[in-house]
């Protein structure tokens, strides 16, 4: 029983599974008559105390704000267990040690499932934690250069292989060496993270599956799933606008800044992720090279 009743427990509190009322009385039924035990009212009582250890369960784990989680689980475990031993007992005439015994039995199990539980998802939230970390640019709180990577990687394969659109877009702030070198380095981070601010309410207000990454220190990429040029060019000359026109205030002062785009899509000759990259590399260059605060599409 205390197997059960471990099993019980994790998918009440742990999976924390929600079970709609009018299922528990057939299923307790159906398990009396299968287990002959119909005709016992130790039984009858043993099934009902299950059912509220079940949803009291249920209940305690969606308590979100409550203090000393493992002592009122292991309450509860406790009186619970305790009370559908003794049914057992009287039911089966159990001596008073075979009923200490085994309650005492599914306390310690209890506690154990709580720490194995706790521990891996411990573990887990460590692994998500780091991952993020490892994704994330912390100064313009967006998605880095590794992100990109794997992102454009991912999307690549199943763009090919599904013959899916996607498109990109690449920008680089025009001359920010002089933000820093006029403004001082703080002032051009504050720069960086107000262009970022910019484009994620754009990307918002237009479509969140578009994303954008930092990808180097004052270049930024947007990837476009499913998009074609068409598509596409809205959101571009969007964002183009609203950069264009940013003047961010720093200690009084309006820093204004442009930017050079270029954009492309995805095309049967790429053989990989990089072939498309470098097209709309050479496309932000030539806005570069032909006066920049451009977009060439190509
Ligand atoms: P261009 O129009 O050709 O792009 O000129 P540019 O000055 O923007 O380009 P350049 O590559 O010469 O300089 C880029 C500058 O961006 C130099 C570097 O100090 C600055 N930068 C890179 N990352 C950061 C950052 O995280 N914070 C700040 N404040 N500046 C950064
Ligand atoms: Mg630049
Ligand atoms: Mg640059």
């Amino acid at each position: 029983m205390n197997f059960q009743l471990i099993g019980l427990i994790f998918c009440a509190y742990f999976l924390n599974i929600k079970v709609p009322m009018y299922y528990f009385f057939p299923i307790m039924i159906l398990y009396m008559v299968f287990n002959s035990s119909i005709g016992y009212w130790e039984s009858w009582l043993h099934g009902i105390i299950l059912m509220i250890f079940y949803i009291s369960l249920n209940k305690l784990r969606r308590r979100q704000k409550y203090r000393h989680p493992f002592v009122c689980y292991m309450l509860m475990g406790t009186v619970f267990g305790g009370m559908l031993w003794l049914c057992m007992k009287i039911k089966f005439g159990l001596p008073m040690a075979t009923f200490f015994e085994e309650w005492g039995y599914l306390i310690i199990f209890e506690a154990l499932l709580f720490s194995y539980v706790g521990m891996i998802l411990r573990d887990s939230q460590l692994k998500i934690k780091l991952l993020q970390f490892a994704n994330h640019d912390a100064l313009t709180k967006t998605e880095n250069y590794a992100a990109y990577t794997a992102e454009i990687n991912n999307l690549f394969d199943s763009s090919s292989k599904n013959k899916l659109d996607l498109s990109m877009m690449m920008f680089d702030i025009d001359h920010f060496k002089q933000v820093n070198d006029t403004y001082g380095h703080l002032a051009g981070d504050k720069v960086l993270q107000h262009v970022a601010d910019v484009v994620h309410t754009v990307i918002n207000a237009n479509d969140p599956k578009v994303k954008l990454y930092r990808t180097g220190g004052e270049e930024f990429n947007v990837i476009f799933p499913g998009y074609d040029l068409n598509s596409t060019e809205p959101i571009v000359k969007e964002i183009f606008a609203a950069l264009n026109h940013l003047d961010v205030n720093i200690d009084g002062e309006d820093i204004s800044i442009t930017i050079s785009v270029g954009v492309s899509m995805i095309s049967k000759k790429d053989t990989e992720p990089n072939d498309f990259y470098t097209r709309v590399d050479s496309n932000l260059y030539r806005s570069k090279r032909n006066g920049r605060m451009r977009i060439t599409v190509a």
